[in-house]
């Protein structure tokens, strides 16, 4: 295993410890992936670390706490709520529906307030207009 400072490989296990790591939920209950990985002393004198973590390629990153699937589900979930559009966020969120779903289901929701404008500006309307392609308004 290479030392992840200065590259040296080593073989000399200093030790072993275990690791749980908070997975993406499985039919809405909560998964955790334990593992147990090893210690390793570095053997090069110079080097600031003595030790350092095995790492599992694709599971674990140094001191993270996350799978890379539970990582990439906040993430996209995250971009939603920021009203961001993320390349590659619906793999990770691994559904697939049709493209006008999520706004269907978001008109559903009771507390969702109805949209009407009170106050147009110029700005607003020119912008508006625009995104809807020139559409109506009503506003009271
Ligand atoms: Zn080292």
């Amino acid at each position: 295993m290479p030392c992840p400072r200065c590259g040296v490989v080593s073989w000399r296990v200093h030790g072993r410890y275990a690791r749980r790591l908070a997975d993406a939920p499985f039919g809405g209950v909560p998964a955790v992936t334990e593992l147990v990985v090893r210690r390793f002393k570095c053997l090069n004198p110079q080097c600031p670390a003595l030790t350092f973590a095995e790492q599992v390629e694709g599971l674990t990153s140094p001191h993270g706490r996350y799978t890379p699937r539970l990582s990439a589900l906040l993430t996209s979930i995250a971009a939603c709520l920021a009203g961001c559009r993320v390349r590659g966020s619906q793999p990770a969120l691994s559904i697939r529906v049709a493209k006008d779903k999520p706004l269907d289901l978001l008109r559903r929701l009771p507390e969702l307030p109805q949209a009407s404008v009170r106050v147009l500006g110029v700005d607003d309307y020119l912008s508006r207009s625009v995104e809807s392609g020139g559409g109506r308004f009503a506003w009271s």
